[in-house]
This record gives structure tokens, C-alpha cells and sequence, in this order.
């Protein structure tokens, strides 16, 4: 508990005396490390690539490089380096967007089935080169969520991108969807290398990665889980996560059903 103390005279006759205002400001305290955490945290993202676009030019301009091969091998990485730090603005931005509570979502009933088997077309290629098996499965006929077709399509982006890049060669990944009753139910499952159940409370918080190293090399930003929450939340959906560590893990969300236009439709 932390608290701040205000102390004002009061003109009491005959006496005098103090007015004394106590006010929690135990969750203020708490927001404020977060924000500072925070910018700590965008900064060392921000620099770690910089630093290296940096070093890669200063070598160049130096001249100490006669060879062409090499000279190109410097220009890539820079950029690669390039490109994750623009990666990493743009998921800022996005998470920006997304918590900003000015930002409208156009939220209406979606085809579920529409946007995962975009999802996958897109990445069906990277899955095969990979080694990995990349398959849904769905009852007959549409499955409509109430949720923005744009943030649906981010959310199952960001989880089927995390199931290909942590599931070695050999695995699976299978997105399922169904609607039991009020709600759509989404799962993304994965045969990969599983997230240590000390782990699971953390991994949903911006830039919080079991494995930093890893991440990095996968481009990760550590910032993907935390905008699928907020998206899911933005859409009065919820989301859990199951796992166990090298065996695999499955993120299930749920959406509020969204009416079909065929189905409401009146009969004739
Ligand atoms: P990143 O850009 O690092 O993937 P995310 O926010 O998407 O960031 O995920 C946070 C962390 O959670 C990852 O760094 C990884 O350690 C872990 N993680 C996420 N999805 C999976 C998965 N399907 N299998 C194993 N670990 C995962």
C-alpha cells in the first residue's frame, strides 16, 4: 500500500487545527513503473538493431572492405535490421491504435471460416518449406463471429505465425473453429516446443518472451501476444492458453456469435 498525505491547516476556533487526507495511490504507483517500464523497453528494442545498422555502415564507409561479397553480405543485414525495426514500429503503433480508447472497430458478424483459410493461403508455402503440416478443421457451413475482420485476421496471423515458428520440422498446426452455442470457439494448436507453465501468466505482457534469443532470431518482436489479448478483449472475446513444455501448445479464443445475413433473412 503506498500512501500520500496532505496536511491543511484548519481555522477551528478556540482551538485550531489540521485537516489530514490520506489517498491510496497504490495503483497510480503501479501504472506509472509500468509506463516506465515500458519506454525502458521500447528504447532497448529500438537500439539493439540500430546499434548494428550503425556498426554495419561504419565498416563499410571505413573502406576496409575490398571484397564484393562481403560488401553485400553487410548491406543485407542492414537491411534485415532495417526491417525489424520497422516491424517492430508498426506492432507499436498497432498496440497504440488498439488501447487507445478513441479507436472505433467496425464490429459486425464476419465469416470465421473466411479469414483462417486466408490466413493459412498466405502461409501455406512458409509451412511446407518448414517441414510443417498446416491443416483446419471446421464443421460444414459458415461460422460467423461478431468481431472487426481486420483484427480477427491480425489475431490468427500473430498465433498461427507464433505456431510455424516455434514448432520444428516435423510438426503440426491446426486451427479448428465451431460454434457450440452464444460463442464462436477458435483454437490454434501446435505440436511445437511448448511455453513452461511458470511462463504462461507472462507471455501475454508486451515484450515478455520465454526465450529472448529465439525470439529475436525469429524476428519476433515480443509484442504479438499482447495485441492478439487486447484485440480479443476489444471484441468481448476471451482467450486462454494450454501448454506444455515440448509437447506443444493450443491458444483457444472466444467470440461472441455474430448472425448470419442469409440466416436472418426472413422466410418466405
Ligand atoms: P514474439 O514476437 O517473441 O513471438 P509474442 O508476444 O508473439 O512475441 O509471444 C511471446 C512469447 O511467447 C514468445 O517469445 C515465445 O517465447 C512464447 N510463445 C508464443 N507462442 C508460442 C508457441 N506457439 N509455442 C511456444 N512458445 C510460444
Amino acid at each position: 500500500l503506498t500512501l500520500a498525505v496532505s496536511v491543511a491547516p484548519l481555522d477551528l476556533e478556540p482551538a485550531g487545527g489540521v485537516l489530514i487526507v490520506l489517498h491510496d495511490v497504490t495503483e497510480l504507483r503501479r501504472l506509472e513503473r509500468m509506463r516506465r517500464e515500458f519506454v525502458s523497453n521500447v528504447s532497448h528494442e529500438l537500439k539493439t538493431p540500430l546499434t548494428s545498422i550503425q556498426a554495419y555502415a561504419e565498416t563499410l564507409l571505413s573502406g576496409g572492405l575490398e571484397d564484393d561479397a562481403n560488401n553485400r553480405k553487410f548491406v543485407e543485414r542492414i537491411q534485415e535490421q532495417a526491417e525489424r525495426l520497422q516491424t517492430l514500429i508498426l506492432d507499436l503503433l498497432r498496440l497504440a491504435r488498439i488501447e487507445s480508447d478513441e479507436v472505433a472497430f467496425e464490429i459486425r458478424a464476419v465469416d470465421v471460416g473466411d479469414i483462417v483459410l486466408d490466413c493459412v493461403r498466405d502461409r501455406q508455402d512458409l509451412a511446407t518449406a518448414k517441414g510443417l503440416s498446416l491443416v483446419t478443421k471446421s464443421p460444414d457451413g459458415p461460422i460467423m463471429a461478431t468481431a472487426e475482420a481486420e483484427g480477427l485476421s491480425t489475431i490468427l496471423s500473430n498465433l498461427v505465425d507464433n505456431a510455424i515458428n516455434y514448432t520444428p520440422s516435423g510438426g503440426r498446426v491446426e486451427i479448428e473453429w465451431s460454434q457450440p452455442g452464444e460463442e464462436v470457439v477458435i483454437s490454434v494448436t501446435d505440436t511445437g516446443v511448448g511455453i513452461p507453465l511458470e511462463h504462461q501468466p507472462r507471455v501475454f505482457e508486451r515484450f515478455y518472451r520465454v526465450d529472448r534469443a529465439r525470439s529475436r532470431e525469429l524476428g519476433g518482436t515480443g509484442l504479438g501476444l499482447s495485441i492478439v489479448k487486447h484485440l480479443v478483449h476489444a471484441f468481448r472475446g476471451r482467450i486462454e492458453l494450454e501448454s506444455q513444455q515440448g509437447r506443444g501448445s493450443r491458444f483457444t479464443i472466444w467470440l461472441p456469435a455474430g448472425e448470419s445475413e442469409t440466416r436472418s433473412l426472413p422466410r418466405s
